[in-house]
């Protein structure tokens, strides 16, 4: 047997068991000090009571010979799928329910979709960005390029003439950023994916975020998208399912690389590795896009606004550089007198007992920057602002 020996070129993601193990460290020499946690890229409200009651339920359904189900479709019920179109169809995107994939979440897609690539093909990757589209192409051995995401381009970077790519990943709103692309620049992407026939896989996780009405959600508000792009999708960051996992890809019928139907590829995929989502998870995700659900769903996410906006409040009194924050949970910050991040991270460990993200472990270009998260506790959240500004001279 000889392993995959892409593996060797992994290197050891060690950005959170490091920062872990920092604060562990310091927990256990000042056991008296509270650490507040910052940089959690997880939800921390509960689900929503709607998706509550539709798990519960769905629960009693299948303990019932009369309401039990077996294996459902591969592809999603159809009842999930038609929510989730109407989800759309409320932004003015309008998708045929057999272009709607309902998963267990956008990592497990983002990974599997490479099923469907060649080996051969060049990927662009932003820099920095979420680590796992680099990871899952590593272990293919797939040719990676980095578009540079830097203060200079607002950390939204744009193709131009020098850009060989077969594979384009853009994640808007960005995570570690908080960077929104707008329609225009979105727009420049999707022309240059269409000039080279190349695939942009369009990561949305964070689309609940947005509330400027300008800017897009969804990369099929733009013109030409359903020929070159692919859209993932979840309710983790949406509706707190992180834990309890479901997310939607949309495939458009309209795409097509060398005479094969990426649909029906994508169709054969799942059906071929993938069992589908539980019944319950499904009652539990379409209980989300009801009106109620949207309610409910709509008050956590004002309640991680707010939180972002008392962090913005405090790095605009301290003076510090900083995007993100307004239309995501991510708050990115320039690490104060040049320092860098794990510097940074150690300084505000040290003096004020806060746990933040080091930039740097999310791409080269991530150095000297800082993330911070709007996912804490409020008394949490205003507490590290309270901390930060009292460390002001510190700083
Ligand atoms: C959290 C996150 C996801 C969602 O992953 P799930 O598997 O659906 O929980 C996708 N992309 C990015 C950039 C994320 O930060």
């Amino acid at each position: 047997m000889i392993p995959n020996q892409n593996y060797r070129q992994l290197q050891e993601n060690y950005l959170f068991s490091e920062v872990a193990r920092r604060a562990a460290a310091y927990r256990k020499a000042h056991p008296e000090r509270e650490l507040l946690h910052m940089g959690i890229g997880d939800v921390t409200l509960p689900l929503c009571g709607a998706v509550v009651d539709a798990l519960k339920q769905a629960a009693e359904e299948m303990g019932k010979p009369e309401t039990f189900r077996g294996y459902g479709p591969e592809q999603g019920y159809a009842f999930l799928r038609e929510a989730v179109k109407g989800y759309y169809a409320g932004r003015g995107v309008e998708l045929d329910v057999d272009e709607i994939f309902i998963s267990d979440g956008a990592k497990s897609d983002l990974g599997n979709i490479l099923d469907l690539l060649d080996r051969e093909n060049t990927v662009c990757i932003p820099d920095p960005v979420y680590p796992v589209y680099v990871d899952t192409n590593l272990m293919d051995g797939r040719k990676i390029v980095f578009a540079a995401a830097t203060e200079a381009n607002g950390f939204l970077p744009l193709p131009d003439d020098s850009l060989a790519a077969d594979v384009i990943y853009l994640c808007s709103p960005n995570n570690p950023t908080g960077a929104v692309y707008r329609r225009d620049q979105l727009q420049r992407w999707v022309d240059y994916a269409n000039e080279r026939r190349a695939l942009i896989l369009f990561d949305a996780a964070y689309e609940a975020f947005i509330q400027d009405p300008e800017l897009p959600r969804s990369i099929f508000e733009i013109n030409g998208a359903r020929t070159c792009a692919v859209e993932f999708c979840s309710l983790s960051k949406t509706a707190g399912f992180t834990g309890t996992r479901c997310g939607y890809t949309v495939v458009p019928e309209e795409l097509c690389f060398g005479g094969m139907r990426f649909q029906k590829m994508w169709l054969r995929r799942q059906a071929t590795k993938f069992n589908g989502v539980s019944y319950l998870v499904q009652r539990g995700a379409q209980a989300v896009f009801t009106p109620e659900g949207q309610r409910q769903v709509k008050e956590n996410l004002a309640y991680y606004r707010r939180n972002a906006a008392v962090i913005m409040q405090a790095l605009e009194e301290l003076g510090v550089w900083y995007t993100g924050g307004k239309n995501s949970p991510y708050l990115w910050l320039r690490c104060p007198g040049g320092k860098p991040s794990w510097d940074f991270f150690d300084c505000l460990l040290h003096t004020a007992g806060i746990v933040g993200t080091p930039g740097s472990g999310f791409g080269r270009n991530g150095e000297h920057y800082f993330r911070l998260t709007a996912f804490s506790s409020r008394a949490n959240t205003e507490k590290a602002m309270e901390r930060l500004k009292a460390l002001q001279a510190a700083l």
